[in-house]
Order: C-alpha cells, then structure tokens, then sequence
C-alpha cells in the first residue's frame, strides 16, 4: 500500500501552520525569550479548578447530551440574556428563539459553522490578516475563504466587505477583538457590518473568543442586564441580532483553560441545530467533567488579568511605537508590528533574524496573504516581555541612522 496515494485533496490543500514551523525551530534553541504563545498566562480560577475535580469524583465521566451538560446550557443562556439580551435556549429543543450548544473549544464551533454553511464552490469571507485556522477551514469544506484587506489599521468594516460579497457568500466572518491585531471595532462599525450583512442575506458569524480581554478604551457602556460590566462593542448586541448573527465565544483563554476544549455557538436556531446534528457525528459532546468546570468560571472575576494585559498592551507600544507602525491593540493579547521597509526584511525573515537571538514572535505570513508583519504576544511575564521588547527595540531600530 502507498500510504501517501490515499491522502485526500482535501487535507493535501491544507498546509502547515506557519506557528508550527516557528515551534520547531524554538525547539533548536536553549531558553527562548518567548513571545510566540496563544494562551493566557494566569492560572484558572480555583473555584473552576474545584468544580472539574468534584465532578470527576462524583462520577460526571460520561458523555452529555451532544448539545452540552444541561446546567452549564443553563448558565450560558442566562449570560446571552445579561449580556445580550438573547433569550436563547438548548439546540433541538423544538424551542423558536436562538439556540445555544456547548462545543469542543471555539474551534469545535468554527468547524462545525463551516461544514454546515459551506458547500463546494461557495464563499465566505474573512479577515485579513486572519486566525490561523479561517481559511484552511473554508478549503476542508470545499470552499473558498475570500480575504478582506485590512491593512493598515486592521479594521474589517462594512465598506471593505462589501465589494467582496458575491452569489456565493454564505457568511462573512468577523474576529473581534481579534488575532493576530488586537482589533476591537466600534459600536457603529459593528452595526453597520451587521446591516450590511441583513441586506445581502448573509451570515455574520462573530468569533468573540478574546471578548473579556477589551482594554478601557475598546469598551462600550455595559451589559444590557448588568450595568457594573463594561463590555466589548459586538453585532450580536443590536436588536434582533440573534436572527442574524452566529455568536461564538470559549472558555479557554479568558479563564486560562485552553486545554479543556470548551467553547459556546449561540444563533439562528435552524443553523445551530443542524451544528448539533453534526457534533453528533463528529466530536460527540464536549469533555464532561470540564464543562461542570466551567460553570464555576462564570463566577471568577478576571478584571484584575485583564488590567495587567492592558498594561503590558502599553509597554510594548512604549517600545515599539518609536521605531516602527504598530497598530494599537484595544483588545486581545496580541500585537501585529510592522518590519521597518527600510530593513529590506519580510516578516519570516525578520522572525528569523529574532530567533537567532533567543526571541520567538511568529511571522506575519501565518496569519495573511502578506509578509510584512510580525506577531508579538503578551501573554507573558513581564520580566520576560521586557526583556523581549529590548531585543526587538534594537532590531526594529537597526540601521535607522544611516538611512537617515
Ligand atoms: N478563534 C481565534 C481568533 C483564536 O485566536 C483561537 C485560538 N488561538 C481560536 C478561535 C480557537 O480557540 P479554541 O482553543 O477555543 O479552539
């Protein structure tokens, strides 16, 4: 047998990420400065923490039902109504409002939208520089993930889209806050996506993984039920959002448990249903004993993780900013800085160049069509961060005289 002949089309279409290849390399070096990683670095909340180890002893080890354990469907609603004023209910529940169900992390939700929406020859379409998994996605599903140029200020408004939208589009995708930029749109940007989207008879999809990481000024006023909570500007809070709007958020990063696979699709009920039926036969439900895990995050209070991103967010600006562009990310945990053009440098090889001395950022070139950029996380320490952004100072900051 020739193993590699019976690859399909559809995995051969899809390549490595370009973080994987960045991964392999640190693995060459001793004691990297890294600034590469996706995940929080605070611990969970012990309260969540407690609540996953009680139910393993308990005996919570078995599946749940495939649109999720029952009580955390229960919370999650209740958090769509405070926040949103959604008034969701369990997927296949033979309910008329939207419905909501648990998935495999956020990408378990993003897989199933796409595998639901997508047939062969449609499009959809996404950002510029985008999450690492959009397009790959839209190409496992036959499909054709038609990127939205957000250079320079990363902002995916509804005047960009437009001209994009076609007989095809099924759904435009938005990331906000987002990765790898840290973008967080406006109040008016995100209704204006919206109306766009109602107009043409297209999917909004909203990925808000990184929705509690909103620094000061990313935030609007607040919930529509919880007026102390100050929250990121969405498309899903307008009046009659959840007819159009497909909500998907997680649990990994903003309580520091990307490992639990937990994340949450809430929206148009005859597509999130359709969502359930294929998590039937695919991921089947999500981990049990961390879903129970998870009802206990919605009490843990993250403000003071969030207060300590926003500052490390303005250490790297304080850094960077004068040497070269850097978009200021209003959210997220990410910053996208541009290669000085007078270092002759794509994003790869500046990358590289940064390798060589112990610090590990990943290239543009894996979250876009361009090469000219490179992402630095602030997802660490700040001795750490400190002594990275030193490094990266002298890089960005090299030959600037003598171009001058
Ligand atoms: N969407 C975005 C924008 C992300 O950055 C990530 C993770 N880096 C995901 C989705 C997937 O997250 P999860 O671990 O919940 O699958």
């Amino acid at each position: 047998m020739n193993a590699d002949q019976l690859i399909a089309a559809r995995s051969r279409g899809v390549s490595l990420s370009g973080i994987r290849r960045i991964f392999q390399l640190a693995g060459t070096i001793s004691d990297p400065i890294n600034l590469s990683i996706g995940q929080p670095d605070f611990p969970p909340p012990d309260e969540a923490c407690a609540a996953a180890r009680d139910a393993l002893a308990s005996g919570a080890n078995g599946y749940t039902m495939t649109q999720g354990a029952p009580a955390l469907l229960e919370r999650v609603n209740g958090w769509l109504e405070t926040d949103l004023g959604w008034r969701a209910s369990v997927a296949m529940d033979g309910g008329t409002g939207p419905a909501t169900i648990i998935t495999g992390g956020t990408s378990g939700a993003l897989t199933l939208a796409f595998l639901c929406l997508l047939d062969a020859g449609d499009e959809c379409v996404i950002p510029d520089p985008y999450f690492v998994s959009y397009p790959h996605l839209a190409t496992m599903a036959g499909a054709r993930a038609v990127r939205c140029d957000t250079y320079p200020d990363f902002r995916m408004t509804a005047d960009r889209v437009e001209p994009l939208l076609s007989e095809r589009t099924k759904f435009v995708l938005l990331n906000a806050p987002s990765n790898p930029c840290g973008t967080v749109l406006s109040r008016e940007e995100c209704g204006a996506l919206l109306e766009l989207c109602r107009s043409r008879g297209v999917l909004l999809i909203s990925d808000e993984i990184y929705d509690e990481f909103c620094y000061p000024e990313g935030l609007i006023d607040a919930a529509r039920g919880d007026e102390s909570r100050p929250r990121c500007p969405s498309p899903a809070r307008f009046d009659g959002a959840e007819a159009d709007v497909l909500l998907i958020r997680g649990f990994g990063k903003t309580y520091g448990v990307t490992g639990w696979r937990l994340g949450y699709c809430a929206g148009p009920r005859a597509i999130v249903d359709e969502m359930a039926k294929m998590q039937q036969y695919t991921f089947v439900c999500a981990p049990a004993p961390l879903q129970h895990g998870a009802m206990a995050c919605f009490e843990a209070d993250m403000s003071e993780a969030v207060a300590e991103y926003a500052r490390r967010r303005d250490l790297v600006l304080e850094r960077l900013a004068p040497f070269t562009e850097v978009t200021r990310p209003a959210g997220a945990f990410y910053a996208f800085v541009k290669v000085p053009e007078h270092l002759g440098l794509s994003g790869t090889a500046f990358v590289e160049r940064l390798v060589e001395r112990r610090v590990l950022t990943i290239p543009g070139a894996a979250f876009s069509d361009r090469d000219t950029h490179f992402r630095v996380s602030f997802a660490t320490k700040m001795d750490n961060l400190e002594r990275g952004l030193a490094i990266i100072a002298g890089e960005v900051g090299r030959d600037r005289e003598v171009e001058r």
